[in-house]
């Protein structure tokens, strides 16, 4: 059985009196250690299927394992204990906290886990060793994103969900972050899954989940993924 399976997954959810269906019959495969990207358009369900994945929501019909666990029909408790120990997220807008500094950040990360890395050496890592005492209001957009990054890895987690996390940068510092994303990720182990609207992270991914509308579209499997440089 792959690491990650999605089997016909659904969410629906009702806005007032409307029903939305913003995943519908999703259906795909990850493997350990693969980097995965998840590309469509505005309102396809891409966040839907982070959010699921990495227990943040519940689903509404269908199955999702990971590491043969299924985790759709986790208790509550189970699936908060998932949340704080098996996944990683990063986010767009880095969401650190403004009055503490870079090292105190990534400690709170260390907090919630059972199983933390040391925050010092994550924020080694992805380069900011030298920033310990910086506040976020110090740093630069790219910094911020690297810290956030330390953040999500110092909790040691098995998946590292990352929505749209070079979307508020410039395409230089995009890359960079990047590039710091996957060599950690490569580095740990760790499965790497990410939206984003860039097609050239897309190439440089082991798979590419195509979404519309709330459905799988298609999915790539890149033979040579780019060598991000
Ligand atoms: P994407 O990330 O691809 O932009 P989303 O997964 O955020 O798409 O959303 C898919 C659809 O589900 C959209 O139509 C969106 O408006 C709807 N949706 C997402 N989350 C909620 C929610 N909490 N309540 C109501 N509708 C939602
Ligand atoms: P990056 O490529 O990591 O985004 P930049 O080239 O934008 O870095 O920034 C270089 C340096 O300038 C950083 O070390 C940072 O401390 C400082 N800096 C950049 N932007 C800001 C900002 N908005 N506020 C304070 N310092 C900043």
């Amino acid at each position: 059985m792959a690491y990650i399976t999605f089997k016909e997954v659904s969410k629906n959810y009702t806005n007032g009196e409307v029903a939305v269906s913003a995943t519908q019959q999703v259906s795909f495969e990850i493997e350990k250690g693969e980097f995965v990207v998840i590309l469509g358009p505005s309102g396809a369900g891409k966040t839907t299927v982070l959010n699921l994945l990495g227990g943040m929501d519940t689903t509404s019909s269908g199955k999702i394992t990971v590491d043969n666990q299924e985790i759709s029909n986790f208790s509550k408790k189970k699936l908060t204990d998932y949340r704080r120990n098996d996944v990683g997220f990063v986010f767009q807008f880095y969401n650190l906290v403004p009055n503490l500094t870079a090292l105190e950040n990534i400690e709170l990360g260390a907090e919630i886990s059972n199983n933390p890395l040391s925050a010092t050496e994550m924020l080694n890592k992805v380069g900011l060793g030298e920033r310990l005492q910086s506040f976020p209001g110090q740093l630069s957009g790219g910094e911020q994103q690297r810290v956030a990054i330390a953040r999500a890895l110092t909790k040691n987690p098995r998946l590292l969900l990352c929505d749209e996390p070079t979307g508020a940068l410039d395409s230089k510092t995009g890359k960079n972050v990047m590039m710091v994303l996957k060599e950690v990720a490569n580095q740990l182990g760790h499965t790497l899954i990410m939206v984003t609207h860039n097609p050239e992270f897309a190439k440089s991914a082991d798979k590419v989940i195509h979404m519309q509308n709330g459905r799988i579209k298609k999915i790539d499997i890149v033979e040579n993924p780019l060598h991000l440089e």
